[in-house]
């Protein structure tokens, strides 16, 4: 029995689980399994010995660059490097395609020039090497790499210590002095993740939780930081004070419990793990009495380590609501699963996002260039939806302005149909149809003029209130505003060319929306028209001014 206190209260309850409790858990692990959460002990088995592989890549990096820089062959040896996760493998909560989030320690005479030189070489004479692609100015510089049938994520932190020996941690803030604003965004992920794990009770009744929320929270869309809900690092967290709530209840207890708990959150009460730490820096620690910033968040959950940031702060008023009510459909569930009424995957059920809206945005982004480029571009719109979806909810007539968690994206060969018709093509289903039967590039196609085209979507719940004074009593909906706002703060980019980068927003109605956007095996919703009696005139007269609702061109 675990008696040590976790976090900023007293535990809620130390109860032990009951049998029942037990066998709900048993059967929470047996669908995890079934639906391929876990991957196999070999595969795991064969992450372990890559990263250990790396760790000897890592030290061998650290030594040439050493001697590089004339050190003497023991000084050089002694210099170390280690190598650390974060991400989901380090939870303990990754699958059969998760990647492994690599952050490489050195000592401070190794800079990133080396990271991008010395290290990128040793990696590119590896035998198991199957791709690699390194981006050094990126907001978090990164080399990503396909490795013996794993993708690794490698990133560098360069502290202000002379040697980086195999037993270093990264708890002690003041390993965070006198170190580069991107060395000190390297080390954040493993420092919050490490705090995390200390942090729970139980470490594996935390994973196995874990993977159950992740499921339903990607299930349900509400699974991803850019578009404005709580991604991996924060569902973590709010897990874990769960965790440290109930200390000796099983990993199903925990679901139940989180569902009860955070629907009856007094929201924007933050969620912390820990009291929040003052430190050596410059920088700023989330605080909302000081900072009015920080009081715009509305579901706050706060990083355990220094310094304490706000996880969540992309949520909107609109995913808000959309959160507040899954988490209010995963708490019926649970009593529901509590009764033997339902079981497990009833609360994995997928979305219903596409079918939920009568209207929607869809945002075409297209490059006329290569993949890389788009994924600049395209990156670029992704991580700014969130400015659309802002001011279109303090739109008069729009309740809810709900963005969908994942894009959809194709590729296709220019040949002779110009660029714009391609775009314009998207939104109905005829130019589906024309989109469909465009070739895709293969690998040989490489040289050849290509589009990259990804598609974001954004449903809208709408309310039009009739208003005197209209000639027709009807309101329209103007969007006009919020979608030039956004087009301008898009071709404000800096890599902005109009030759080949494009934006387009679209309308799109329910029964138009394209075929990408359903699952193998989903029926599209079909349009039904009731057949109405020619000479009724006050239903025609009541039609006309209650829907369909005028939505103006937004292109
Ligand atoms: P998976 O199992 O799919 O790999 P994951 O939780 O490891 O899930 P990743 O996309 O691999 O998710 O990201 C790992 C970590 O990298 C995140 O938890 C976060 O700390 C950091 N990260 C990833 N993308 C970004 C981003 N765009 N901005 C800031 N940090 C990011
Ligand atoms: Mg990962």
């Amino acid at each position: 029995m675990s008696t040590r206190a976790y976090g900023v209260t007293d535990p809620i309850s130390t109860a032990n689980p009951t049998p029942k409790e037990n066998l709900l858990n048993d059967s929470l692990i047996s669908e995890l399994k079934n639906r391929g959460s876990f991957e196999s002990e070999q595969a795991t088995k064969k992450r372990v010995e890559v990263l250990s592989l790396f760790q000897k890549m890592v030290q061998e990096f650290v030594y040439i660059a050493s001697k590089n820089k004339n050190m003497s062959d023991g000084m050089a040896r002694d210099a170390g490097g280690k190598v650390f996760t974060f991400g989901s493998y380090r939870l303990g909560v990754y699958g059969p395609g998760s990647d492994i989030d690599t952050l490489v320690v050195v000592p401070k005479h190794i800079t990133r020039e080396d990271f991008f030189n010395v290290f990128e070489q040793i990696i590119r004479k590896r035998p198991e090497l199957e791709e690699i692609a390194a981006v050094p100015d990126a907001y978090v510089p990164i080399i990503k790499i396909e490795f013996d049938g794993i993708s690794i994520d490698l990133i560098q932190a360069t502290l202000n210590v002379p040697r980086i020996p195999i037993d270093m941690t990264l708890d002690d803030k003041n390993l965070l002095k006198n170190i580069d604003e991107k060395d000190l965004r390297s080390l954040n992920g493993t420092r919050v993740t490490d705090e995390i794990l200390q942090l729970v009770p139980k470490p594996t009744v935390f994973k196995h939780a874990l993977r159950c929320i992740k499921m339903w929270a990607q299930q349900r869309a509400v699974y991803g930081n850019i578009f404005g809900f709580p991604g991996g690092v924060a569902w973590a967290m709010l897990v874990a004070r769960i965790c440290q709530l109930y200390p000796n209840a099983v990993s199903a207890v925990i679901v139940e419990k989180f569902f009860n708990i955070y629907t009856k959150w007094n929201w924007p009460q933050p969620v912390l793990l820990k009291p929040i730490e003052d430190g050596p820096l410059q920088v700023r620690v989330w605080n909302p009495r000081l900072y009015p910033h920080d009081r715009q968040h509305r579901m706050p959950v706060i990083t355990p380590a220094y310094p304490s940031m706000c996880a969540t702060h992309n949520i909107t008023s609109s995913t808000q609501k959309f959160i507040l009510s899954e988490l209010e459909r995963g708490s019926e569930m649970m009593t529901q699963i509590g009764l033997g009424k339902k079981s497990w995957g009833d609360l994995f059920e997928r979305h219903d996002f596409f079918y939920r809206y009568k209207f929607y945005l869809c945002i075409v982004v297209a490059t006329v260039s290569t993949d890389e480029e788009h994924l600049k571009w395209s990156g670029f719109v992704e991580s700014r939806l969130r400015q659309l979806v802002l001011k279109l909810e303090v739109t008069d007539g729009v309740e809810l302005a709900h963005p969908y968690v994942k894009d959809f994206s194709n590729s296709y060969l220019v040949e002779d149909n110009k660029t714009e018709d391609i775009i314009n093509a998207y939104g109905t289903l005829q130019g589906e149809n024309f989109i469909n039967s465009l070739k895709k590039p293969t690998a040989e196609d490489k040289e050849k003029k290509q589009i990259h085209i990804t598609k974001l979507f954004v449903g809208l719940d709408i309310k039009i209130s009739k208003t005197a004074g209209q000639p027709d009593g009807i309101k329209k909906l103007d969007i006009q505003y919020p979608c030039s706002e956004f087009y301008s703060l898009c071709k404000g980019w800096v890599s902005y060319n109009e030759e080949i980068h494009q934006i387009q927003i679209k309308n799109v109605k329910l029964f138009d929306l394209p075929n990408d956007v359903y699952v193998e095996g989903e029926v599209r919703p079909k349009k039904v028209t009731k057949k109405r009696k020619k000479d009724d005139k006050s239903d025609q007269l009541k039609r006309a001014k209650s829907a369909p609702v005028p939505v103006n061109s937004a292109t």
